[in-house]
């Protein structure tokens, strides 16, 4: 640190110029990312809040009253009237404290978890922190987890399956009613990661017959669901939903010298802000602005996978929410290199050599049509 302070016009130009270096949301190349520009209401909402601390409720209960709020609106989504949890970092900080509940509950010695080998890549440093084993499921032909697959990872130290309801690289569902039903034969707790379809499926025209994935299946225990991707929250805003407060004994930490006596996150000092933000975001949409959202998105979705199927390109599977996965004959890897040439932020994935687009609200119809004639365009320069 430099000894003497700068002016506040100086310290904001070297941030502007230092900021021109992010990639920006608003020009529509971003096509890899789950998360998006937040909603006007959300900065304003995350802005009215930013001192608070919901690591200190006490202190600050109109924030910890929007988060209660939160929870209980996302609760009510999922079919969980009696459903509690909190608004945390993100889809990795939820899905470490339904995982932590389930392994104390258990109670089991050298526990063991069953994950889909789609499972997101945070189950990793959770098996690591919980020292839990994980044992990966196989997947069928559409890249959702197959159940006989469970069924043969399943043992006596099993202390919890994970289904996921969007997979962050295709957008797969898995099967979680075949799960919910295996998982109550075998009293195991069913822990859904739908950090990424939570916000998706339920706002898909007829979903409730497509898939099921809620508190409605009997042995789900516990829900992650993430405001800061499809919900246009500020960064960080995630969220972990349980089915009732048993599991709450189960993540409990002693809090000495704050305002309330116990702590169930894993982060401690938290902004209130990212639950005024989801919340903003969900008073100011409503189911039906949601379903508008998310309807725009699916087109894009289809329009940009018809111009790649007609364009020639492989698609991995057809998309399930809104996801793309295509290849090049000519070499995927290649063209990834060619499309960042062209500043589109695309992803490659080794796994299945595919290259991903997220259709998430920055990117509109016309930012499909100029990236389906690049991607053309960069695959005709491949030799
Ligand atoms: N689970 C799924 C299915 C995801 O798609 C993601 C992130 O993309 C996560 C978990 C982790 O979420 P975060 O990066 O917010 O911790």
């Amino acid at each position: 640190m430099q000894a003497k302070g700068l002016s506040k016009k100086k310290v904001l130009a070297e941030l502007k110029r230092i900021r021109e270096q992010d990639r920006r949301y608003d020009d529509g190349k971003i096509l890899s990312s789950m998360c998006t520009k937040p909603h006007q209401i959300a900065e304003k909402a995350y802005q009215f809040f930013l001192g608070s601390n919901l690591g200190d409720p006490g202190l600050f209960p109109g924030s910890a009253q929007l988060e209660r709020e939160v929870i209980n609106l996302l609760a009510t989504l999922f079919h969980g009237q009696n459903g509690v949890g909190f608004i945390v970092s993100g889809g990795t900080e939820a899905n470490l404290m339904a995982l932590l509940a389930a392994r104390n509950m258990s109670r089991v010695s050298q526990p063991e978890v069953v994950l889909p080998q789609s499972a997101h890549f945070s189950f990793t440093k959770i098996c690591n922190l919980l020292n839990l084993k994980p044992v990966y499921a196989s997947l069928d032909s559409s890249f959702r987890v197959d159940i006989s697959s469970v069924e043969k990872c399943f043992s006596r130290y099993t202390v919890a399956i994970v289904g996921t309801a969007g997979t962050a690289e295709l957008g797969a569902v898995d099967p979680i009613e075949d799960l919910s039903d295996f998982a109550l034969k075998r009293n195991v707790w069913l822990h859904v990661d739908a950090a990424f379809g939570g916000l998706v499926i339920p706002f898909l025209k007829n979903a409730k017959y497509k898939y099921k994935f809620d508190f409605t299946l009997d042995a789900v225990e516990s829900i992650t669901v993430d405001p800061h991707k499809m919900g246009m929250a500020v960064i960080p805003a995630g969220g972990i939903i349980f089915r009732n407060s048993k599991a709450l004994d189960f993540i409990k930490t002693e809090t000495p010298y704050l305002t309330d006596t116990h702590q169930y996150t894993f982060v401690g000092t938290r902004t209130g802000a990212s639950a005024a933000s989801a919340w903003a975001v969900f008073r100011s949409l409503g189911v039906d602005g949601f379903k508008k959202v998310v309807g725009k998105c699916i087109k894009t979705t289809r329009l940009l996978a018809d111009g790649l199927s007609d364009a020639g390109f492989k698609l991995v599977v057809e998309p399930t929410l809104n996801i793309v996965a295509f290849r090049s004959d000519k070499g995927t890897k290649h063209l990834v290199e060619k499309l960042w040439g062209s500043r589109w932020w695309v992803s490659y994935v080794p796994r299945y050599d595919c290259i991903r687009v997220v259709v998430m609200p920055h990117v509109r119809k016309k930012n499909v049509i100029a990236f389906l004639e690049d991607a053309i365009e960069c695959e005709r320069l491949l030799k």
